[in-house]
């Protein structure tokens, strides 16, 4: 990896970001034969993108984003076959507990079955085949064998070494603290170690991309979401496919535990960003309201100074907050434990070899955004991906890879513009 405080050249492509969009989008760009260099804060791959469940599904996908998972999956198997990361596909059983639940899978399935996969309805007998250590009765359920799971940590070193290895420059430690503009085009990033210029510019960097932007005051309607995690230690009899419910969701892990949580057990704190995108985030918040609760904290008063503390000449959060680790939500994790226990003896005794969360960069449809950025040529955003950004991150490179290469794609680009927003005077 190149030292921090080497930077002198100019690359074709500069990102900022080393997680799975900013290293997967700078592997398909040095592939199409680019000089890239990947600038990170911290390690590379060290916030969400290390610290997500490990899913790598189709299952429940919004309609948009579909194809890019579709198209992961090819991509993960032959990087699967490069290294070891934990990668299989296992299958993912989505489980629902009660007839308004069944009736959203279904309509999920009737609408993704027009796209052609292998996601499908399964009756009580084939529930108990796949499922026989749950003593829960359930509604009804979704399967899909080809989905899988990885080991993000792993996924994440194999990566940053593949693309190393590819001839992309990787530089850690180094937080960029502002974009550089000249003559009204993406000049460079401005970085505590001097500047480092790009005929492109990518901004990759998860949740702090929305104040990245606000340096050069494009909007960037991006919000926080906080999802916590367990890990058991290692126990026998325990499912083999993905289980996902909204009582309790897990997947097996390498090292024979289980990774557990609850998807309906999010956290959002009110920010100024919050009041300021209220309107935005509405709908999709009434319709997920379940799904996440709201806490009014101290987060309020620390966020309204810390977005005051940005720009080229003063340190600021980039570099205040080489990784962000918050603090699990330990209660809701050991109910979550509680109802595992309770509906599988095969984890009556499981013993919790840690806890962690991670925050996740949502957007108001909660697709991600990538894309140009039509008031400074050369800028480009890849970013937002509302907690599905592992599973389809690969083919989320790709294809941000053809879009600045200017390479043909039929992977939905036109869902995920910066201009649907409308924030930045573009027509929507
Ligand atoms: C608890 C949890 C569970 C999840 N489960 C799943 C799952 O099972 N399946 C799935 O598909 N997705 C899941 N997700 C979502 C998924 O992890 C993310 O969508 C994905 O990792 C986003 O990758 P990214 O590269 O955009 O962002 P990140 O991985 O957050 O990377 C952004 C990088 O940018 C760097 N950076 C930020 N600002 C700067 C700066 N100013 N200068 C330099 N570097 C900077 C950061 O240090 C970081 O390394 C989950 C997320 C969480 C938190």
């Amino acid at each position: 990896m190149a030292q921090p405080g080497s930077l002198s050249s100019h690359y074709d492509v500069v990102l900022a970001g080393g997680g799975i969009i900013g290293l997967s989008t700078a592997l398909f760009l040095r592939q199409q034969g680019l000089s890239v260099a990947v600038l990170d804060k911290g390690a590379f791959g060290y916030e969400q993108s290390s610290r997500n469940w490990g899913w790598v599904r189709t299952i429940n996908q919004a309609m948009e984003e579909l194809p890019l998972a579709v198209a992961s999956r090819p991509l993960w198997q032959q990087w699967a076959q490069e290294g070891q990361f934990g990668y299989t596909r296992c299958g993912l059983l989505s489980l629902a507990q009660d007839k308004e639940e069944w009736a959203g899978l279904e309509t999920w399935l009737k609408n993704a079955r027009t796209l052609g996969f292998d996601a499908r309805e399964l009756g009580k007998s084939e529930i108990h085949t796949l499922f026989p250590q749950s003593k829960g009765t359930w509604a009804g359920a979704l399967y899909s064998p080809g989905d899988g799971r990885a080991e993000p940590d792993l996924a994440m070193q194999f990566l940053a070494k593949k693309a190393q290895a590819a001839g992309v420059v990787l530089i850690p430690d180094t937080a960029v603290k502002s974009i550089d503009l000249q003559g009204g085009k993406a000049h460079g990033f401005v970085t505590e170690n001097g500047l480092i210029t790009g005929s492109a510019l990518v901004v990759a960097a998860g949740i702090w991309s929305r104040w990245l932007c606000k340096t050069v005051g494009i909007t960037l309607p991006q919000l926080k979401v906080t999802a916590s995690v367990l890990r058991t230690k290692p126990l026998e009899g325990g499912p083999e496919p993905i289980i996902a419910s909204t009582r309790f969701s897990m997947r097996r892990r390498q090292d024979g535990g289980y990774n557990i949580a609850q998807r309906n057990s999010s956290v959002t704190h009110v920010t100024p960003d919050s009041i300021r995108f209220m309107k935005s985030f509405l709908p999709n918040f009434l319709k997920q309201k379940k799904l996440l609760s709201v806490r009014l904290d101290s987060t309020f008063l620390k966020e309204w100074q810390q977005e005051k503390q940005f720009g080229p000449n003063a340190a600021n959060p980039f570099e205040n907050f080489r990784t962000c680790d918050p603090e699990p939500d330990r209660k809701t994790l050991a109910r979550t434990m509680a109802r595992v226990r309770e509906d599988m003896p095969a984890f009556a005794n499981a013993q919790i070899a840690g806890m962690w969360a991670g925050v996740i960069d949502v957007m108001p449809d909660a697709l991600p955004v990538l894309s140009d950025v039509a008031r400074y040529p050369g800028l480009y955003l890849a970013t937002g991906f509302s907690a599905h950004g592992f599973g389809i991150g690969p083919a989320s490179g790709q294809l941000m890879a053809n879009l600045i290469t200017g390479t043909k794609d039929t992977l939905g680009k036109e869902h995920f513009t910066l201009a649907r927003f409308g924030c930045n005077g573009e027509k929507a």
